[in-house]
């Protein structure tokens, strides 16, 4: 079982209440099919210019989470044929966040949950 952790973007929070990432997690389907099942840890929710990212995944990491997944919206948004990374996300510079979590809390940070872009196959910082 592996435990993950969820940052999720402020620009996103009031509409979604990450129904098929929670869905995604307990079926290991889109970026979570990579485990065998998953306990979810926690959610939490970065904030412009994400300047507190890191201490965010420290107390996610802190309460067990042994990997990070970023959501899906931070770079993808949903078009009329479905998630498309063309026209970005909402966050004009997430693997830069992703990277700083990574390099600052050593703990496995992955781009993407529910709802991935055709072809996509989630990156890993590992
Ligand atoms: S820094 Fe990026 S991920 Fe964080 S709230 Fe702002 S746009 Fe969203």
């Amino acid at each position: 079982m592996t435990k993950v952790g969820i940052i999720r973007c402020e620009k996103n929070e009031q509409r979604c209440p990450l129904t098929s990432g929670f869905r995604c997690m307990m079926e290991t389907r889109e970026a979570f099919q990579i485990y065998e099942s998953v306990m979810p840890i926690g959610v939490f929710t970065c904030r412009c210019p994400g300047d507190s990212v890191v201490e965010l995944a420290k107390i996610l990491k802190a309460k067990g989470a042994e990997v990070i997944h970023f959501t899906t919206c931070t770079f993808a948004k949903k078009e009329d044929k479905g998630w498309s990374m063309e026209r970005g996300g909402f966050c004009d510079h997430i693997d830069e966040l992703i990277e700083k979590v990574h390099r600052e809390t050593g703990i496995p940070c992955v781009k993407g949950t529910a709802h991935l872009p055709k072809d996509y196959v989630p990156r890993q910082w590992t």
